[in-house]
């Protein structure tokens, strides 16, 4: 098959940024549906032809993952988010404008081929929503009147421009923000290398390879008591000194940036703002674990910060702080992006892993652990872009240092996502142990409409709720655990008393539905039964009896699966089955009695 110039030399420098040539498949599906709309039976002979697999093998793959389509979408592929945080300020609303507006439902397509339509989950745009991206665009803050002319003006070719960057990421800092990984956003320029290296840039990194052990910088890390911020909290110095130094074989660190837990949308400013930050926060990892190869592997959706990454990184090798002997120091190491296709599952390490060998993100039997047995069976160092964008201040200014910026054992600063039914969403950089109920009324601005708290989601929607008189607590790890919940991504979406939790519960098991894997029974069944059990509970068509039932299918779930995915599903359901029972028995007279929410956006 003859393919484009461009996609063909794409191809080409694709299969040569991995050891084994399969782990380029779900990048190339992906560049190829970019071109062509659509991957098509040739394509797909034509891939596997160039990756020696067969079209089963390249079929089974593509799937999988939800941003690959067998059929043409639109010319424009207008996908809005309905999960939670943009669901709480109107974008049920705005989903059933556009529908009428195009006169398509989910999956559909004009006649005219300019416009399909796809109800999507969370895309990274919390602190913007209502949020949707048409194509790789992204459109956020929105109101019935701007989709209304934003679809007019891209029927009559008139483009209007997407969000120039992530919605709630430049904000005026509140007094009680401490930046760190956060503080050269809004800097001109701030993701070029000029620019990152008058603020420090790549100094640490000159530290690390020319004044410390790589045992010294591992114990810098453990020092600073730096928690993993992808969700588990796991101390990412320890994690480090688990690499096994005298394995013979190649090592490598995975950035996992595939951000996908919804209320969660830190990483990519992270990366679209201070991309140079994360660059050094690999190499140095590299460094400390003795690793000379790196993959960040990113969710498809971003991809427009994937070109930015791929920019700085380019910038990176120019200057010689990438490839051979970077700074004179005799340290190699190479680093590449690498695209994800549209699976949260694929953000749980071992499925992602999988995935970037160019499989089905299914997770893998644990133990052993990656730091053992990790990509292509290797030692790998797994850590979330947070994570190791804390670590060039770290190694610069003293883990101690970092360390006293938060609470015991929970060391140093956190980006929290504040979305949801407050008057300033944004993305705010606060010291760990600071307060939730003061992020919420003095940081974010309280809640609008003179409305009472009912409820927050801690840490992203995998953690239990939070009812308004268990609000006022510190945000750390360990606090949230005493509380019974969880710190998780940093995804705090708070819940005015005008949200019918019943409707919350069955839009997280919607979700929850959407991306199990299928790999095992209690997941795969149990959260589609409870999401049909909600469905009907939400329409009216709920039992007395169901109401037990809810908490306890939900709790059979847990500990009971193969990766963390059914307790994440799980979890939540049991806290406002618990907590906010008398909603479920409200619903037992008759349809849902709160309305749904509207678009906040401009009327605070
Ligand atoms: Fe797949 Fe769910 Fe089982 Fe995880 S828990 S392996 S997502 S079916």
């Amino acid at each position: 098959m003859q393919l484009p110039a461009p996609l063909e030399a794409k191809f080409n420098e694709l299969v040569k940024r991995y050891p084994r040539r399969r782990s380029a498949l779900v990048p190339m599906l992906l560049f190829a549906q970019d071109q062509f709309g659509h991957i098509s039976d040739a394509l797909i002979g034509e891939i596997a032809r160039r990756l020696d697999l067969n079209t089963l093998q390249v079929t089974e793959t593509l799937v999988y993952y939800s941003m690959l389509r067998r059929k043409p979408a639109g010319k424009h592929h207008v996908q809005v988010c309905t999960n939670v945080a943009c669901m709480l300020r109107g974008a049920n609303r705005i989903y059933e404008l556009v529908q009428r507006k195009l006169g398509i439902g989910h999956q559909q397509t004009t006649k005219d081929g300019m416009f399909s339509l796809e109800e999507v989950e969370c895309i990274g745009a919390c602190t913007g929503a209502p949020a949707m991206q048409i194509n790789y665009d992204y459109y956020e803050n929105l109101t019935p009147v701007k989709v209304d002319e934003l679809i007019d003006d891209l029927d009559v070719g008139r483009r209007t421009e997407a969000s120039p960057y992530t919605a709630g990421a430049l904000h005026e800092r509140h007094p009680a923000e401490v930046p760190v990984t956060s503080r050269r956003w809004g800097i001109q320029n701030s993701r070029t290398l000029e620019v990152y290296r008058k603020h420090e840039g790549y100094q640490a990194l000159q530290k690390a390879l020319r004044q410390m052990t790589p045992d010294q910088v591992i114990e810098e890390v453990k020092k600073s008591n730096l928690r993993g911020r992808g969700g588990a909290g796991f101390p990412a110095g320890v994690k480090w000194s688990f690499v096994p130094k005298d394995s013979p074989k190649p090592k490598y660190i995975l950035c996992n940036a595939d951000e996908s837990e919804p209320g969660t949308c830190k990483d990519r400013p992270l990366m679209e703002f201070d991309p140079h930050q994360l660059i050094e926060g690999i190499v140095i990892a590299g460094r400390a674990v003795n690793a000379h190869l790196g993959y960040i592997y990113i969710r498809g959706e971003y991809r427009y910060v994937m070109d930015i990454l791929d920019g700085a990184i380019a910038e990176a090798y120019t200057a010689g702080l990438l490839g051979k002997n970077i700074l004179g120091s005799g340290f190699d190491f190479e680093l590449y992006t690498h695209t994800g296709a549209g699976s949260y599952e694929c953000g749980e390490e071992s499925a992602l892993m999988e995935s970037l060998e160019g499989k089905r993100g299914y997770p893998r039997i644990r133990p052993p652990f990656p730091a053992v047995v990790g990509l292509y069976g290797c030692p790998t160092v797994i850590n979330n872009v947070e994570t190791l964008s804390s670590v060039p201040s770290i190694i610069l200014k003293g883990g101690e240092w970092y360390a006293n910026l938060g609470s015991p054992k929970n060391g140093g600063t956190r980006l929290f996502c504040v979305s949801g039914h407050v008057r300033r969403p944004g993305i705010y950089e606060l010291p760990l142990g600071f307060n939730l109920k003061r992020m919420i009324e003095e940081v974010a601005g309280g809640i609008p409409n003179g409305k009472k708290l009912k409820a927050v989601i801690p840490g992203g929607s995998s953690c239990p709720l939070l009812s308004a008189e268990e609000a006022d607590l510190p945000m750390d790890f360990d606090s949230l655990a005493k509380a019974g919940s969880m710190l998780g991504s940093g995804g705090v979406v708070v819940i005015d008393e005008d949200t019918c939790m019943v409707d919350l519960a069955r839009r997280i098991m919607h979700f929850y539905a959407h991306e199990s894997c299928g790999w095992c029974i209690p997941c795969r069944e149990g959260t589609h039964w409870l999401r049909r059990m909600l469905d009907r509970f939400h329409d009216g068509g709920g039992r007395a009896e169901d109401i037990p039932l809810v908490g306890e299918l939900a709790k059979n779930m847990l500990g009971r699966t193969f990766c963390p995915l059914g307790d994440a599903a799980a979890l939540p359901t049991i806290s406002i089955a618990k907590k906010w029972r008398r909603e479920f028995e409200q619903h037992l007279k008759g349809r849902c009695p709160y309305k749904p929410a509207e678009s906040l956006v401009g009327t605070l």
